[in-house]
């Protein structure tokens, strides 16, 4: 599976273990590397300064992608789907693996018509949306 740049979250809880990144920066250019355990930013910020005299006030961010689920209606539609979908799976060293198990909800406020659409998530991770209609033929499983 593909890593999500901005995982979702639904709790600080879980905004805590989210993987998160930091820079040294300086703060008279902004310029500054990741610290990615090799990089000493004292180090770094010591050369910066040795280049730019100037330049003697640093700053260790940390930056943490997220994004939140769309606000959801109190009553939903409802109507479920079993579909099965393609995943590159990481484990096994981005071999294609089908899962025929995967239930889409709509999660919609209740409508007319058959045409539904809810998250696509696979082990908690949301992949997309899935839209469909009710009355296409669907395969005996
Ligand atoms: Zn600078
Ligand atoms: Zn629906």
């Amino acid at each position: 599976m593909t890593a999500t740049p901005y995982p979702e979250v639904s709790s600080i809880e879980q905004l805590k273990v989210a993987p998160s990144r930091d820079y040294v920066c300086c703060m008279g250019c902004t310029d500054g590397p990741q610290l990615d355990g090799m990089t000493d930013p004292v180090e770094w910020a010591r050369r910066h300064r040795a280049l730019k005299p100037w330049h003697d006030r640093f700053r260790i961010e940390q930056y943490t992608n997220f994004s939140v689920a769309p606000a959801q209606p109190d009553v939903i539609c409802g109507a479920t789907r079993k579909i099965s979908i393609k995943l590159f799976d990481e484990a096994s060293e981005g071999v294609e693996i089908e899962r025929s198990d995967v239930t889409v909800t709509c999660n919609e406020a209740p409508h007319p018509g058959d045409e539904h659409s809810g998250p696509l998530i696979v082990n908690g991770e949301r992949l997309g949306v899935h839209i469909w209609t009710a009355k296409a033929h669907e395969p005996a499983r």
